[in-house]
């Protein structure tokens, strides 16, 4: 029996590779390469289980707000373990569910004040879309042909088929298109945007729309004003606003949430991701008093929302997500946060320098670095090339962690990051896009 750090090592990696399927995976490349195995992890440091530590430059997936193993919210979380783990929301309430919905209404956009908990942004998402329906249904008078939804092409809203159906990343969803219920799709266009709102309003429930910048289609930002515009064209024409601050959300773009940017006031607001601090799977679906109102009645009128999971409304996750509250106001998370991000802009600009380097988006704390063959023709790299995992593969040897979104490298650490650790993970990027350009030479 081995009993030497390589050989469990070795060990674990072999039985990953016989018995797991990761999320979002090429499998046949997973087997066939040598994976890394997260032991533990502390501040914006992960730890391998052979003890070699990396950066985190991408806050374990957009979630992680205060970093790892924070003394505080692991005494919430403890503190919680020892009072009860888990115990229903359907019938039956507690006091960290109780006070964080409280919390949350007090930072919201000031027109919310109903919060439904769920345990993912993709849940959060098909949460919003199944109030937004039953909405319609149920007001006064009923507006029943108020049944399809609008969102922009290359929106994600995560991968359950409500939320796939809503979203528009041909790469990840194509092959599940006959399951999806009909949404109207356009480009970023507001005369386009206006025109199909306009001729589709009786048909409309909602429109639901990343604020300010799409995640995953690579960080693609919109200019100033144009989630504002979007908001107001739906409310002149009598369709709900949905806004999916899964990714958005808890100063991710330096501000608690998109939506103060452009002082919009959605009618429902999914959010997830860093709402835990990064902790514990939580979401929430926030709803104006109005939506909620829909909803109520005698039990034999069915107007009920006949919606719930398993863990609604987890305590556990519940009082992560207060701890996390509480740092953001003892920290001065989000003041802290600014010059880090302006930080992150000066260094961005070197980028510009790498060949490779085709455009460079910038949210906040939210980056997508686009690689391209020929930035004066905007000619992408053939996807074969997997210039994306390359650098990432590069930057990993190097000690830091970050991911690729096809070409597009994405660097999106814990909030809390030192501007030493800013700077090491930024020029790390750096010179790995550097290094992988001068092999193609
Ligand atoms: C990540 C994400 C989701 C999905 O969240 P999951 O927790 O992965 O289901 C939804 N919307 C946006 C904008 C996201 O970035």
């Amino acid at each position: 029996m081995q009993t030497d750090h390589r050989g469990v090592a070795f060990e674990l990696e072999q039985a990953d590779k016989r018995r797991l399927w990761h999320p979002f995976t090429p499998q046949q490349d997973w087997e066939a390469e040598p994976q890394l195995i997260i032991d533990r992890a502390e501040g914006c440091y992960l730890i391998d289980i052979e003890g070699k530590r990396y950066l985190d430059g991408v806050a374990s997936l957009w979630v992680n707000v205060h970093g790892h193993c924070h003394p505080a919210l692991n005494q919430a979380i403890t503190a919680q373990l020892a009072k009860v783990a888990h115990s229903t929301f359907l019938g039956l309430t507690h006091p960290p569910g109780i006070q964080l919905a409280q919390r949350l209404i007090a930072i919201a956009p000031p027109n919310l004040s109903r919060v439904f908990y769920s345990d993912t942004g993709a849940a959060a998402v098909e949460i919003a879309i199944k109030m937004a329906y039953q909405y319609w249904q149920q007001s006064y008078p009923p507006r029943r042909s108020k049944t399809k939804f609008f969102s922009l092409q290359n929106d994600y809203h995560g991968d359950t088929v409500g939320a796939m159906s809503v979203g528009g990343i041909d790469r990840f969803f194509q092959t599940y298109r006959s399951l999806f219920f009909p949404t109207f799709k356009t480009d970023y266009d507001l005369a386009a945007i206006e025109q199909l709102i306009a001729s589709h309003a009786d048909e409309l429930a909602a429109v639901i729309m990343e604020p300010l910048v799409q995640g995953a289609a690579g960080m693609i930002v919109y200019p100033p004003g144009f989630t504002r515009a979007v908001r107001d064209i739906a409310k002149r024409h009598n369709v709900l606003f949905i806004v999916d601050e899964v990714a958005t959300g808890f100063g991710r773009t330096g501000k608690m949430f998109a939506c103060e940017h452009e002082g919009i006031e959605p009618d429902l607001m999914a959010l997830g991701k860093g709402l835990s601090g990064g902790y514990v799977p939580l979401a929430a679906t926030l709803a104006t008093e109005e939506i909620y109102r829909a909803f109520l009645g005698p039990v034999d009128q069915f107007r009920t929302f006949y919606h719930g999971h398993t863990y609604t409304g987890n305590p556990v996750g519940c009082a992560a997500a207060l701890g996390s509250l509480d740092l953001f106001e003892r920290d001065q998370t989000l003041e802290c946060l600014q010059p880090k991000i302006a930080l992150l802009r000066q260094k961005l600009e070197h980028f510009r320098q790498l060949p490779l380097v085709g455009d460079i988006r910038q949210c906040g704390f939210m980056v997508g670095i686009e690689l391209m063959q020929d930035r004066e023709t905007n000619t992408p790299f053939p996807v074969a090339d997997e210039i994306g995992v390359r650098v990432i593969k590069e930057a990993r040897r190097q000690g830091v962690i970050v991911r690729p979104l096809g070409d597009v490298i994405i660097v999106m650490p814990p909030l809390c990051i030192s501007e030493d650790e800013l700077t090491l993970l930024l020029d790390t990027v750096y010179t790995s896009i550097g290094a992988v350009g001068e092999a193609l030479l």
